[in-house]
């Protein structure tokens, strides 16, 4: 979104889709030719929120504001994003054109851009993650970005923003599902695990590399499996620099611990299936990284030796991504190695569920939240069914929309 104010431009976020064919061209936003953005706050680092944010700097040397532990992040997923896409419009240079174009602040401290004073609170979504609160012109927005009203393992939860609020920007991620409680998942996924190590099989993990794999090994920790715990790809370098950023974690011992605990896998991604074990591997929803080869290779000892094991998705896969082909049509996508080469489709036979560790506010978590703010006008965005979302506030008694891509709002 692009916030126009006092004679400045000023957009919340710049994301990037994350699509069925991986991040392609068309997964970019479309900016006007005489656009200009002036300032960019970027909420935290997933790329739906910070991928775009390299271009911006490229086209306009636009300054960028975030939290420290965001900067480091967005530093190593947007470099990611630009192997597995080369065909991103911007490179390297202007990679690092952002990273010296950053101005990093902490939570809860006023900033200014021009006339237009915000401050960041913590959003308990990934660690860095925040809500912004925005006074201009004599009106004030607040734009959660993702956000998590509970806390987990890995964070603690948001504090409830005070004061009256003229525009509340939510995020409906879950605005038609209930979370089930946090401690019953936790309880099944433990158990599912117990029960395919008695078996002899591995469990595997494909886990988004921030935050979920932070959250996923503190659950293992504290549950102190009798099996060696494995670590692949990106997850070991975003948690490395999530434990640079204490001040920004629930408790960063706890992270810290659990994190010693995983063994980490080098070159030899044999080491990890020598006896039965958990597996935690990049990427959350089968896009790419180690976690294709790891399914490729248990659905092998299956057919071979015939080992049981497990996969399990703790994050929620985008319809039309590996992660959803393989829970919804039981197949592995092997993408061409070439460029005009065939997509396949290989038959998975193992067990494949779907246990949510979510860092989004459930549907009661975001009802509650409005609630208890009771802003004057609500503007739902960032879910399946926005509009339905906004529909159901309206009969609630709250001025809400959903507006379309492309479309302007005068406050
Ligand atoms: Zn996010
Ligand atoms: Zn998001």
């Amino acid at each position: 979104m692009l916030l126009e104010s006092e004679g400045k431009k000023i957009a919340l976020d710049a994301g990037i889709k994350v699509k069925d064919q991986d991040m392609e061209v068309t997964g970019l936003p479309k900016l006007p030719e005489s656009t200009r953005v002036d300032a960019a706050i970027i909420s935290h680092a997933h790329l739906d929120h910070s991928g775009f944010s390299p271009e911006l700097n490229r086209r306009y040397n636009t300054p960028f504001f975030m939290t420290m532990p965001t900067q480091g992040l967005v530093d190593l997923l947007v470099k990611d994003a630009k192997k597995i896409d080369p065909d991103l419009p911007y490179g390297r240079e202007d990679i690092d054109g952002m990273f010296r174009k950053t101005v990093t602040i902490p939570y809860e401290m006023e900033h200014s851009i021009g006339n237009v004073k915000f401050s960041l609170h913590d959003a308990g979504h990934i660690p860095g993650s925040a809500m912004v609160d925005i006074k201009a012109n004599k009106k004030r927005l607040f734009y959660t970005g993702d956000f998590k009203v509970n806390e987990t393992q890995l964070l603690s939860g948001i504090k409830q923003p005070e004061g009256h609020v003229d525009v509340l920007i939510i995020e409906s991620t879950y605005a038609k599902r209930y979370h089930p409680p946090r401690k019953e998942t936790e309880k099944r996924i433990i158990d599912s695990i117990k029960k395919t190590l008695k078996r002899g099989g591995h469990v595997l993990f494909p886990t988004f590399a921030v935050g979920r794999t932070q959250e996923l090994a503190m659950v293992l920790a504290e549950h102190h499996i009798n099996a060696p715990i494995f670590i692949d790809g990106m997850g070991k370098t975003a948690t490395e620099i999530t434990l640079n950023y204490p001040r920004y974690l629930k408790n960063p011992g706890k992270l810290k611990n659990a994190f010693e605990n995983l063994k980490q896998v080098g070159k030899d991604k044999k080491a990890a299936i020598k006896e039965p074990s958990i597996i935690i591997a990049t990427s959350g929803m089968l896009e790419g990284g180690p976690a294709i080869s790891y399914l490729l290779t248990l659905n092998d000892l299956k057919r071979q030796e015939d080992v049981d094991s497990a996969v399990i998705f703790t994050g929620y896969c985008v319809e039309g991504t590996g992660g959803w082909l393989l829970q919804n049509k039981q197949v592995c996508r092997l993408k061409p190695r070439k460029e005009g080469g065939k997509v396949k489709m290989i038959p998975i036979n193992l067990e494949v569920k779907y246990e949510p560790l979510s860092a989004h506010a459930g549907r009661s978590e975001l009802f509650s939240f409005i609630e208890k703010m009771n802003p004057a006008k609500i503007i739902c965005v960032h879910g399946d069914d926005c509009e339905g979302f906004a529909n159901e506030l309206q009969e609630n008694g709250f001025k809400a929309i959903a507006p379309q891509i492309g479309e302007s709002i005068t406050i």
